[in-house]
């Protein structure tokens, strides 16, 4: 194959030549893809952000930018208008022009306008965060108010105050400002950073408000005020009518027009956009490498096919905010091309007109060409993914309130990484969404303590298995109320099949595992763990009683004492308590383990624990994966189906910095072998490499397509024409 180009008959040839080619079904084909709605937003796959500073107009060069636009292909930008310091010759009281601004200068407008004749969507770029002392002056209810009944200093910045976001600034003021702009330009829309205020507000509006809502007094710092939750629920609801206010006005005097919120009040309400910027810059700390890509998916989930972009920056994004600096190129590639490759359309973020490193413009050019180039590949309309997370905000508020990190997060980005681990292609599927239209598309429910959950909820998810769906869940799940309220016995324990014993052991010291021996042999659950007669356990786990029968491929060991040396042996040798319940019911299987495996392989990452939740996952799945990758290394894979083409992301995270970065460089990695499962009635015509830029011999056989990846530097994309 020298152009790649195959006939269906070389196909067909191929596939009768293919030695050892791995057995795949068309069981459980995707549904063809449906066109989406198309919006204006749906139009740009590229977006560029530049950020005004106030000394900018006069000191930067527009045309500089117009032409960084230009190479780098965006189909829209997101220019700063006003907010803070206003960029255009505003008439709105008390917003204040940049002091940079000359009579008769229109930084905005002259680069909006220039934009607009190149055909560039243009969203402008409110901040309403801050005001000065005049404002403050004029309108006292603009402030926020801390705890302690004092109007709020702005943080980093003494000369200003920090607005309320829930009253009359936001619903008044900056209504006028966002009507002025939309009203002035020809903008698609109005993007807010900050707009939701910065924290608890106790000023009088808030107060009053929050007390005709609800009959209560604002909650104090503590997190478990009862009145917390109420807050919580309240706020979300005044920013949806501050959305709805502003995209009415935008929508006035420019129908079409729309208000983008930098980051929605609760995930469930992104479902109301047309379309939306998950502001998620770069990786700080301990950040996992595959974290934007998880944004992507969290999103994706309630966004379904509408565009999201994925908003990153070229800076170094730590605590000390270095807003001028410019992080190193692989790190800035590897975390966007992760977003990518997970749904996003790449947008950058740059503050300041003027430029004091000039090293991001390459790393940022150089990404943006690839993907103008091989764009037909990148609109996708249906992930091929069998196996879906489920992700629960209402976990995270009020169960995990404000340990929301350790008993919500680290669940989650264990068995996210022991998926990425085991390169397994999969979505997240988010919980007020679990309708058959949500969640049917997958074989496979992954419910990482996924605590709260209401009656109907429990109800949707065991429908969900009555139907045939497989469920994996872990340590709590189910074991609170949508409040956040205890239950005496799991919400889904006739789908487990167990209840709870009363008891949780929040941390076990020098516990075990017993692996059957038997099991050992036989079970899939225990592939790779044959040597195995015993691992670590996990730390935490819930008492549970079996309330039938189950096999017993995993046991506890229970804690012994640590110290001293000599004391260090089992008391117990073996018990009979299972530390996986394991329910087979038809095409379905269920999969509850007691313990905090996955919070465990997070803190731990213990290659036992991945390799137990990756083979439960596959057990529990129980039909051939749509994608299989073999070779070296740590990959994120994403597997997708466009107009005419199917395509599998190798995302390579295999680096000395994968969990912690910056990456400096690349380490490619290779071969890789890609087998992917055929969609039924789909006919393969050519394999491609996507970014080695190079056709690619594609076998196929028994209703799948395998094909080699010689090295992934960074990433690659295998993509088949159909
Ligand atoms: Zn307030």
């Amino acid at each position: 194959m020298i152009d790649g180009r195959l006939g269906r008959r070389e196909f067909l040839e191929a596939a009768a030549t293919a030695a050892g080619a791995v057995a795949l079904s068309a069981a459980g084909a995707q549904p063809a893809p449906v066109i989406a709605e198309t919006s204006p937003f749906d139009r740009a796959m590229r977006w560029g952000q530049l950020a005004f500073v106030e000394n900018d107009p006069g000191r930067y060069d527009p045309q500089f930018w117009l032409d960084y636009f230009a190479r780098t292909h965006c189909d829209a930008v997101t220019l700063s208008a006003g907010g803070v310091v206003a960029f255009y010759p505003t008439q709105v009281p008390f917003h204040r022009r940049s002091a940079w601004m000359k009579e008769g200068m229109d930084p905005f407008g002259e680069l909006a306008n220039a934009c607009r004749q190149r055909g560039l969507l243009v969203l402008a770029r409110v901040d309403p965060h801050a005001v000065y002392d005049d404002a403050r002056e004029a309108h006292p209810e603009w402030i926020a108010v801390d705890d302690k009944g004092q109007p709020r200093r702005h943080w980093a910045n003494p000369d200003m105050w920090v607005t309320c976001g829930l009253g009359p600034r936001n619903f008044d003021n900056m209504t006028e400002v966002v009507r002025e702009i939309a009203g002035s330009y020809d903008v698609q829309g109005i993007f807010a950073n900050r707009w939701a205020g910065s924290g608890m507000c106790y000023c009088e509006t808030c107060r009053r408000n929050f007390k005709a809502a609800t009959g209560k007094d604002l909650p104090g710092p503590g997190a478990d005020d009862p009145a917390r939750r109420d807050h919580i629920l309240w706020r979300r609801q005044r920013l949806r009518e501050l959305w709805e206010v502003w995209d009415s006005a935008i929508r006035s005097v420019r129908p079409g027009a729309r208000f983008i919120p930098n980051g929605p009040p609760g995930l469930e309400s992104a479902t109301r956009a047309d379309f939306l910027a998950v502001d998620h810059q770069a990786r700080r700390g301990l950040t996992p490498p595959w974290d934007f890509g998880r944004s992507a998916k969290q999103y994706r989930a309630v966004m379904g096919r509408k565009p999201i972009a994925g908003l990153f920056s070229v800076g170094v994004e730590e605590a000390y905010r270095w807003k001028d600096s410019v992080q190193a190129g692989p790190e800035v590639r590897l975390w966007a091309l992760d977003g990518i490759a997970n749904g996003f359309r790449p947008w950058f973020a740059k503050f300041s007109g003027v430029l004091y490193d000039q090293r991001w413009l390459a790393t940022v050019e150089d990404l943006f060409v690839w993907h103008h180039k091989n764009e037909r590949y990148l609109r996708n309309d249906t992930p091929l993914a069998r196996v879906a997370v489920v992700y629960s905000e209402q976990t995270r508020d009020f169960y995990g309130k404000d340990q929301a990190e350790a008993r919500v997060d680290d669940h989650l980005k264990g068995l996210y990484h022991a998926l990425v681990e085991a390169r397994v292609p999969f979505e997240m599927v988010n919980d007020r969404l679990l309708e058959p239209a949500d969640v049917d598309r997958y074989k496979l429910l992954v419910l990482p303590n996924v605590a709260a959950l209401s009656e109907a909820q429990c109800r949707s998810l065991a429908a969900y298995v009555e139907r045939g769906g497989s469920l994996l869940a872990t340590f709590e799940t189910s074991l609170y109320d949508e409040a956040g309220a205890p239950r005496k016995d799991f919400g889904l324990r006739d789908v487990f099949g167990v209840s709870f014993e009363g008891q949780v052991d929040r941390r076990m010291q020098n516990s075990y595992l017993a692996l059957d021996a038997e099991a050992r042999r036989t079970h899939p659950l225990l592939d790779g763990l044959r040597d195995a007669p015993r691992i670590i356990n996990s730390v935490q786990r819930v008492r549970v009683r079996p309330r039938g029968e189950f096999p017993s491929p995993v046991t506890l060991i229970p804690s012994y004492p640590d110290l001293p040396m000599e004391h260090v042996f089992p008391r117990v040798e073996t018990s009979d308590e299972r530390q996986v319940y394991l329910t087979e019911r038809g095409k379905s299987r269920v999969v509850y383990f007691p313990g905090d495996l996955d919070r465990t392989f997070w803190e731990v990452l213990s290659p036992d624990h991945g390799r137990l939740l990756a083979n439960a996952v596959q057990w529990a799945t129980n039909e051939d994966p749509p994608v299989i990758v073999k070779g070296p290394g740590l990959f994120d894979v994403t597997a997708w189906r466009q107009k005419d083409s199917l395509t599998v992301h190798l995302v390579n995270l295999t680096n000395a910095m994968a969990m912690k970065g910056p990456v400096r460089e690349f380490v490619s990695v290779g071969p890789m072998t890609v087998t992917i499962r055929l969609p039924a009635g789909a006919r393969p015509r050519r394999a491609q490499l996507l970014v080695a830029g190079t056709s690619a011999k594609a076998d196929e056989a028994r209703g799948a397509v395998t094909v080699v990846v010689p090295s992934v530097r960074d990433h690659e994309v295998v993509a088949i024409d159909l």
